[in-house]
């Protein structure tokens, strides 16, 4: 080999390695899991189990709702308690004296995002909980949330979710390619748009409400997402309606039908 070929072909082998890294996609099929998919199979919401489940069924996206405890450790769980102990109020450490009833403990967003991302064909909805310590501390949260995320690569993984505006928009602000779309549903496409955020995902009522609302997010680029869109009529006018995502308690139902669809 000649000397120059010697030099080339190291950086070839990177190249084909690097091109094959971003070949690698999610599942195209809309289904997002919501609180991972446990409503079958009787999970815990947010457990690791039920994240697991929504990987092996094939979703699109799994999400899971994340709060910090008192000595700011971010964790995945749903209420604003664990098993009757308030997350805020809490230290990490004492929270482990309560379980899932399958016997998991309460899970960090390290341990949960590190175990989404043994995989790359589901991805990982992040909800960051508005703190009910005001919006400075779910500016605290989102701020960790970002840098837990950047410090373990999950950037490709991670799309962000939040009812709070200021929580989104400091994150989008910390690093304007983090993706996050709003849930509330108090803001016009035109209005996130402006803002920076990446889509909305806003409760089914809210769309059916305003339709409009999905022809302006697309044409302005934005994803929809909706919430928490168990009943088959609502899935077939989302799905007729081209929306990127549909989140659901019934990942399995939603990926029947849209088999259904396909054929
Ligand atoms: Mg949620």
């Amino acid at each position: 080999m000649s000397s120059k070929l010697s030099i080339l072909y190291p950086l070839l082998i990177m190249l084909i390695f690097l091109v094959s890294c971003e070949s690698a996609h999610f599942n195209d099929n809309k289904v997002i899991a919501h609180r991972g998919a446990w409503k079958s199979n009787d999970l815990p919401q947010n457990s690791l189990a039920s994240l697991e489940k929504a990987i092996e069924l094939g979703c699109e996206g799994t999400e899971f709702d994340v709060w910090m405890t008192k000595d700011s450790v971010l964790v995945v769980n749903h209420d604003a308690d664990f098993e009757g102990m308030e997350i805020e109020h809490h230290n990490y450490q004492e929270l482990l004296s309560k379980h899932h009833s399958n016997g998991e403990k309460l899970p960090t967003v390290e341990e949960y995002l590190l175990a989404g991302m043994e995989q790359s064909k589901t991805k990982l909805v992040f909800e960051i909980k508005p703190s009910k310590l005001g919006v400075e501390r779910s500016q605290f949260i989102a701020e960790k949330s970002l840098e837990m995320v950047n410090a373990l690569n999950a950037e490709k993984w991670v799309d962000f979710i939040t009812f709070s505006y200021e929580a989104g928009l400091k994150i989008i602000n910390l690093d304007s390619n983090s993706r996050v779309a709003y849930l509330k549903g108090d803001k016009t496409p035109a209005e996130l748009s402006e803002a920076g955020f990446f889509g909305f995902d806003y409760n089914i009522k809210v769309l059916r409400n305003n339709p409009e609302w999905i022809k302006e997010a697309q044409d302005l680029a934005l994803t929809i997402n909706a919430w928490t869109v168990n009943k088959e009529e609502d899935m077939i006018w989302l799905l007729e309606n081209n929306v990127d995502f549909i989140t659901t308690d019934e990942p399995e139902k939603l990926l029947a039908l849209i088999q259904k669809e396909a054929r």
